[in-house]
C-alpha cells in the first residue's frame, strides 16, 4: 500500500517551463522541469535559430525569478 503512494508522486505530471506541456519525462534544473522533447531541441538549435534566444530568453526569466 505505501509502495502505492510513491509510485504515484514519481509518475506525477510536471508542466514543462518551455512548451508548458505537461510530461513525465525530463530534467528538473533549480526545481523546474523542462521535459525530454523541450530538452533535445535546445540542445539541437544552433546559436543562429530563431528560436535560440526564445529558449534563452525562457531560461533567463527562470534564474531571474529564483534570484529575486
Ligand atoms: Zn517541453
Amino acid at each position: 500500500m505505501e509502495q502505492r503512494v510513491e509510485i504515484a508522486e514519481i509518475t506525477e505530471h510536471v508542466a514543462c517551463m518551455i512548451c508548458g506541456q505537461q510530461q513525465v519525462e525530463g530534467i528538473h534544473i533549480c526545481d523546474e522541469f523542462i521535459c525530454e522533447a523541450c530538452e533535445r531541441e535546445i540542445v539541437h538549435t544552433d546559436v543562429r535559430d530563431a528560436k535560440y534566444p526564445f529558449f534563452i530568453h525562457r531560461m533567463k526569466q527562470m534564474f531571474q525569478s529564483k534570484n529575486a
